[in-house]
């Protein structure tokens, strides 16, 4: 049975990066019918917070990816907070001390500090070389009488190798179908703790501890906890639990390709929330940091990417984060919502905003068919009305470009048009309709012999303003019925 976990320890909110490692774990799951299991590593009580912890969970439910088990939702392998495991973890390390993997370390801190001193003298890896390795059961009792703090320290085996099982990663891309080997070298790793003297578990020893308990059989996280998995590794043998299958997904990259991190702007999903952007948007571009069903195709639903996801095709290389085509891309999802949606998104947050001080129905529908195009976060939509509300029908250009095109012989467009406007043949032809206006433009255009662009540039700068923007008749008609309903073109800016 397949059973994966997102295991987020609650020390922050729920980074992109975080997401991005639940999402395909949640895809993972729900593609091959299996369990996605929350687990909170929590073991940092200086560092983790209950408050953080909801966050964590509040984005996750915001993204649509509910777990199976974990907190609020019972299962067969809880609880499912580190913090209300230690009984566990504790009987696993009295295990390996019997089975004699673990060897109590009485050394103190200062002893500690010397070995590692001396071995960067002797520029040779910083790895534990102490005595209680090797000590006869005599010293260890002479100790433990005399009540010296002590740790459970991990013998790590002095030779041999070890092969895990990587989904992601490996040397050949062909083998991508396969199962990857990642190998390390164990003489630089020296013998590790996995208890603290105050009965604290450490967190390698938790994780191993419970991704075996809860009978996880993927575990899909972050490529920066590739250095993890050995020591994970030697605790699953040392423990006799098979190991899983490991997937480590590559780092998530700012644009200049360093780490991502806050100076690069928004990097937790809250902040995204915040700035209006759908969770589906975000859960598509989430998944194509690293991914692609192996088409074009770029825009998919949960559903969707439930059905094509697979790890075969997760790169190992680091993805970019681009908070541009973020952003298109919450204009691809608000575009593809159902209309009543969009409209009751748009239109609370019109009237939210005082935006619209006139909350005609039609006028709301109209309006956001005509500005939809233009829009790719929902607050776009407030600066869009504003626009098309202020058009100044004819314009003092300021703009250079629009007078550029303008210029010269346009001055007698200009002036016709004036005309036009001041003797109510404008308003008249948009009282009508878009048969009226188009009657109207058409007539205007052979008086003016333009016609194309040339006739609809100058028409549009002069009435709007602008060089671009939604279709200019029912840009016009439209402005025209809000003028008579009385919706109050707000200050701009
Ligand atoms: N708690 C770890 C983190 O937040 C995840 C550990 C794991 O997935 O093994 O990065």
């Amino acid at each position: 049975e397949v059973r994966v976990r997102f295991a987020p320890s609650p020390t922050g909110n729920l980074h992109v990066g975080g997401a991005r490692t639940a999402l395909f774990n949640y895809l993972f799951a729900r593609s091959k019918g299996g369990k996605f299991v929350l687990r909170i590593e929590d073991t940092d009580l200086e560092r983790s917070t209950r408050e953080s912890e909801e966050a964590v969970l509040q984005d996750l439910t915001w993204l649509g990816l509910d777990w199976d088990e974990g907190p609020g939702v019972s299962g067969d392998y809880g609880p499912y907070r580190q913090s209300e495991r230690n009984s566990l973890y504790k009987q696993y390390a009295e295990k390996l001390l019997e089975s004699g993997h673990v060897y109590r370390c009485f050394c103190s801190t200062e002893e500690l500090e010397k070995m590692k001193e001396i071995a960067k003298l002797k520029q040779l890896p910083p790895v534990y070389t102490g005595k209680w390795a090797t000590a006869t059961d005599g010293e260890v009792q002479e100790e433990l009488a005399k009540g010296t703090p002590y740790t459970y320290r991990f013998r790590v085996p002095k030779e041999g190798s070890l092969k895990i099982s990587d989904l992601i990663r490996g040397e050949l891309l062909t083998l991508l179908n396969s199962v990857m080997k990642v190998s390390w070298n164990l003489d630089t790793l020296g013998d590790f703790v996995i208890m603290r003297s105050n009965g604290q578990p450490v967190y390698n020893f938790c994780v191993t501890v419970d991704d075996a308990t809860m009978a996880i059989s993927h575990v899909i996280r972050a490529e920066e906890h590739l250095p993890n998995t050995l020591r994970q590794a030697l605790i699953y043998k040392a423990l006799g639990f098979s190991m899983p299958y490991f997937a480590h997904v590559s780092l998530i990259l700012a644009p200049d390709r360093s780490k991502l991190s806050k100076r690069h702007g928004a990097t937790s999903v809250g902040q995204y929330r915040e700035m209006g952007y759908l969770p589906q948007a975000m859960v598509n571009y989430l998944a194509l940091l690293g991914w692609g069903d192996g088409t074009e195709n770029e825009f998919f639903t949960l559903e969707q990417l439930v059905e094509k996801f697979s790890i075969d095709r997760v790169n190992k290389s680091g993805a970019v984060f681009d908070s541009t085509k973020l952003r298109w891309m919450n204009g691809q999802h608000l575009r593809a919502l159902p209309s009543e949606k969009l409209t009751k998104l748009i239109g609370e947050r019109w009237k939210g905003t005082g935006i619209l001080t006139e909350s005609d129905g039609p006028f709301v529908d109209e309006a956001i068919q005509l500005l939809k195009d233009g829009i790719e976060l929902v607050t776009d939509s407030d600066k869009a009305l504003s626009n098309l509300l202020s058009y100044p029908l004819h314009t003092t250009l300021t703009s250079s470009e629009c007078k550029a095109v303008i210029e010269d012989k346009l001055s007698e467009v200009a002036a016709s048009l004036l005309a036009a406007y001041d003797g109510g043949e404008i308003l008249g032809a948009l009282e009508e309709g878009s048969a009226g206006w188009q009657k109207w433009v058409k007539s205007f255009g052979k008086a003016q012999k333009r016609k194309g662009k040339s006739l609809f540039m100058p028409l549009r700068v002069l009435l709007t303003g602008k060089l671009h923007g939604p279709d200019m008749g029912a840009s016009m008609i439209l402005l025209h019925k809000a003028g008579t309903l009385g919706v109050v073109a707000p200050q701009a800016g």
